[in-house]
């Protein structure tokens, strides 16, 4: 950040009086820019037995699969936001069944938040920001070609528990997963 996006006014970097990290600050209407992870939220979506997958059209891991997710906006609810991605990433309507991942990203400032989801008719497809959408049954899950860490952690609980048919909120630190 280089100037304060409500005044205008070049920023600096410094620790702010009672503080105790770096934040950019404007001196001029004493404004602190304050920066917090940011949320991604998006849904498993089943339907007889198989798993709705995404292969991504855009950057980055482009042509790689993942579960339909995306960043929360304003305004809406981590539910809303799931619901929205899936509908928009895979032309898929969802009905949640619960929360199940919610999975710390901190090297990368994000917490990414996965719901159980069923499609409400099996109507589904490509949306704008995907090259193709399917159903993988989960002896079939392309697990070579995800396009992320938390698509496999989360798909790796899934298929684990839905031979249980017990499905338990599940927390994870990916940092400390990947060794960093
Ligand atoms: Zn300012």
């Amino acid at each position: 950040m280089n100037y304060c996006s409500h005044c205008g006014k070049p920023v600096t970097h410094r620790i702010p009086d009672g503080d105790n990290r770096h934040r950019y600050v404007c001196e001029h209407c004493n404004r602190v820019h304050y920066e917090n992870p940011r949320i991604v939220a998006g849904t498993i979506p089943v339907w007889n037995n198989q798993i709705l997958l995404c292969r991504r059209a855009i950057e980055p891991r482009r042509g790689y699969w993942t579960l339909p997710a995306g960043f929360m906006e304003n305004a809406e609810t981590t539910v809303e936001a799931a619901v929205r991605e899936t509908l928009e990433e895979a032309l898929a309507e969802v009905t949640v069944d619960g929360l199940y991942t919610v999975l710390d990203v901190p090297h990368i400032d994000q917490v990414h938040m996965f719901f159980r989801a069923t499609l409400t008719d099996g109507q589904f497809g490509a949306g704008e920001e995907s090259l193709d959408a399917q159903l993988f049954g989960y002896d079939d899950i392309p697990w070579d070609e995800l396009a992320f860490p938390t698509i496999r952690e989360t798909l790796e609980h899934f298929i684990r528990d839905q031979m249980e048919e017990h499905f338990p909120v599940r927390l994870g630190d990916i940092r400390r997963k990947l060794g960093q």
